[in-house]
């Protein structure tokens, strides 16, 4: 279907329905702005659906929540993958706002309007601001060390890893040495001949319960979850897996082994600097995402990494144009369900000020 809408008055194109388009499209809405959510997967559910089977929340469901929906069942319990999309797209449906799935972003120009957004179906959609909250999932950032494309093991990345069972009996290497990694790690160490975590610094853990509590419980009352970045950087000072007390005794007890991060592939090998070599049947990339924005590019709001040029989630290239869901975008709880909602509300008054053509009164 090709076609142009007309423009009602005050839109904003949303792309991306997981949780900070969600997000941001209830902070839209209360702003008095009319937002579209463009989705390009058949529901509102953002990446979760297409993470590993296993996947629990390290947060509790009391501290998983969206404004004005609480996460059903036990508070205190960690709910799975799937229960995270089914509460996203019952938030959807609350928010009684305009969500159209099935529907990919391809392109944001600017236009007689401020925006032209262009889907893969040939739609054209005017919008007045647009607020690209699309994750990254569909990113996966996979380095690229010599050799690889001759490797004759498996290669795959965090994102595309489901289950144990295919790498039964296998001698797997996970590279990354954060959250999924050792997750990933632990689960396939049941199943697999051998796993080996491929770290660049030795894996430090933080512990999940103190005095029956969640570390979430002082994590939102302490004031971290408000910490800006550059703060966090120096508090934490690098990543942190959350620990129950099984991955840690995993690497003590020899389940699984950590050892530095390669320099090569060499056919069937991995080679070290030292010229240790080991075979692997599989290597699996637990080397994160970069943010999924290629649709902004022709624009030229992206540096020339691909990442945004912005201050705080606010566009430093366009005006009207906001972003919700950046890694750290403004705090440790930017890129979370308890707190993307804070992030979205603040992009929206300097967002609302641009449609309604007044000047931003919001500090970046
Ligand atoms: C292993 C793991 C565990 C985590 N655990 C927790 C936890 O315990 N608690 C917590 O609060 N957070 C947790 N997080 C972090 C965070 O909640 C998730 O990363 C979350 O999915 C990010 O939401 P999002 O909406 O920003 O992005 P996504 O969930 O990736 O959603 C983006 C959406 O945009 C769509 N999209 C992308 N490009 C386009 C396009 N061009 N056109 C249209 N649509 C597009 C995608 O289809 C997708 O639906 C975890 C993350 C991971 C990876």
């Amino acid at each position: 279907m090709i076609g142009r809408m007309d423009t009602p008055h005050n839109r904003v194109v949303i792309v991306g329905g997981g949780q900070s388009g969600l997000a941001a499209a209830r902070a839209a809405r209360d702003t008095g702005l009319h937002p579209v959510v463009l989705e390009a997967g058949p529901r509102p559910t953002g990446a979760w659906p297409h993470h590993y089977d296993s996947l629990t929340l390290f947060s509790p469901a009391r501290h998983s929540a969206m404004p004005g929906l609480p996460f059903p069942g036990d508070p205190d319990r960690y709910p799975g993958r799937d229960e995270v999309a089914d509460y996203l797209e019952r938030y959807a449906h609350g928010l009684g706002t305009d969500i159209r799935t099935n529907t990919t972003v391809e392109t944001v120009e600017a236009g007689s309007h401020g925006f032209t957004v262009r889907t893969t179906r040939g739609e054209e959609i005017p919008a007045e601001g647009v607020v690209a909250a699309s994750g990254s999932f569909t990113n996966p950032h996979l380095p690229a060390l010599p050799g690889q494309d001759g490797f004759t093991g498996e290669l795959l990345h965090a994102a595309d890893y489901r289950e144990p069972a295919p790498y039964s009996g296998k001698r797997v290497v996970i590279v990354g040495g954060g959250n999924s990694a050792v997750q990933i790690g632990y689960e396939l160490s049941g199943k697999a001949a051998s796993v080996t975590l491929a770290t660049r610094q030795p894996v430090r853990f933080l512990h999940q319960r103190h005095n029956g509590r969640d570390l979430h419980d002082w994590i939102t009352q302490s004031g971290f979850d408000h910490l800006p970045p550059e703060w966090l950087a120096r508090a934490v000072g690098g990543t942190l897996v959350m620990e129950t007390g099984d991955y840690r005794s995993a690497l003590e007890t020899g389940r699984m082994r950590r050892v530095p991060v390669f320099d090569a592939f060499d056919g069937d090998s991995l080679v070290w600097s030292d010229g240790t070599r080991e075979p692997a049947d599989t290597v699996l990339f637990a080397t994160g995402y970069r943010p999924s924005l290629g649709y902004l590019e022709r624009l030229g709001a992206l540096d020339s990494d691909g990442a945004p040029r912005n201050t705080g989630g606010v566009s430093t290239t366009h005006p009207g144009l906001v972003y919700v869901g950046l890694e750290f975008q403004r705090s440790f709880s930017s890129n979370t369900l308890r707190g993307v909602h804070r992030d979205a509300q603040h992009v929206m008054a300097p967002l609302a000020a641009h449609v309604h053509g007044a000047p931003a009164t919001v500090g970046l």
